[in-house]
């Protein structure tokens, strides 16, 4: 199996931007995003001025072929070249991390299993980083992942693509365009590489018009969850509501019910992220957040 790896260089200098779809195989949007701007590109549709855009339709081939989330082991933990290749993705983080080595910017686009709309995990406190993750025309923001879960056991375990590029100077974000299923998924990935350049200045105006895009609109109200604690799912334990991502919840609402009928009441007012429906026992179930202003 191959990496695909398609490199535009427009002639005039500028910042080089590196588009990851499918570093997770049963997330198809982020790889139909970048299929289409390669396409559009090569067709004139999209015009690049200056920069180097590096796009990665496809980032772990075999999991992608599978639909597997990942083959061994999850390819966006523990990333960072390894000698001893005992997995797998082992062999993937090489090539990954030799291209986000020598990027600016990354935009990694996944999608995930609850029912829910695209959002964006906020890492840094990088003030040109936010404004780039809010340039992407996304409304929701997950903010304090790697603080609540990170696990700061020192080991690189959280380490993905967009914590391995911060360590080596990048700007990166982790867009979710929502529900693994979700029709309008790889739209979301395409609009957003699209505004990603805008913001970057590597998108000639002239297209825009021909693109239907209007990439400088504002998102509208733009709002942040930062993340509280994590719930585990207990043995006959069941949800209270059908929650979808970004539901909020009342203090002392039901959040659940637990196998002896006790009720498990929001801890103060908030919402649900990333419920999911089909947890196992002892697996994570959901998290609770609280409403936070974006930083910057
Ligand atoms: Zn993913």
């Amino acid at each position: 199996m191959t990496v695909k790896i398609i490199t535009y260089r427009p002639l005039q200098a500028g910042p080089a931007l590196t588009v990851l779809g499918a570093v997770h195989g049963n997330e198809r949007c982020g790889a139909e995003a970048v299929a289409r701007l390669a396409a559009d590109i090569d067709r004139d549709l999209v015009v690049l001025k200056r920069g180097i855009l590096q796009l990665v339709p496809v980032a772990n081939p075999r999991a992608y072929r599978e639909g597997v989330r990942f083959v061994e082991r999850n390819l966006n933990r523990h990333l960072y070249p390894k000698e001893q290749k005992r997995h797998y993705e082992d062999h993937l983080d090489p090539i990954l991390c030799g291209l986000l080595d020598g990027t600016e910017v990354l935009l990694d686009l996944h999608s995930y299993t609850s029912q829910g709309g695209p959002f964006i995990f906020l890492g840094g406190n990088d003030a040109r980083e936010l404004a780039y993750a809010r340039a992407l025309g996304v409304p929701d923001f997950v903010c304090g992942w790697s603080e609540a879960f990170g696990g700061g056991d020192g080991s690189r375990e959280s380490q993905g693509t967009t914590e391995y590029a911060r360590s080596q100077g990048a700007l990166a974000v982790t867009l979710e365009c929502g529900h693994h299923h979700n029709a309008d998924a790889a739209q979301i990935g395409y609009q957003a590489i699209l505004r990603a350049l805008w913001h970057l200045d590597m998108l000639d105006e002239g297209c825009l018009a021909t693109l239907g895009l209007d990439v400088q609109a504002s998102a509208g109200r733009q709002r942040g969850v930062r993340m509280k604690s994590v719930y585990r799912r207990e043995q006959g334990a069941s949800f209270a509501r059908p929650w979808k991502h970004f539901d909020s919840v009342a203090k002392g609402e039901a959040m659940a019910m637990l196998a002896g009928g006790e009720i498990l009441p929001a801890p103060e007012n908030g919402f649900i992220v990333l419920p999911k429906d089909n947890a196992a026992a002892g697996e994570e179930w959901f998290y609770f957040g609280t409403a936070t202003p974006l930083p910057g």
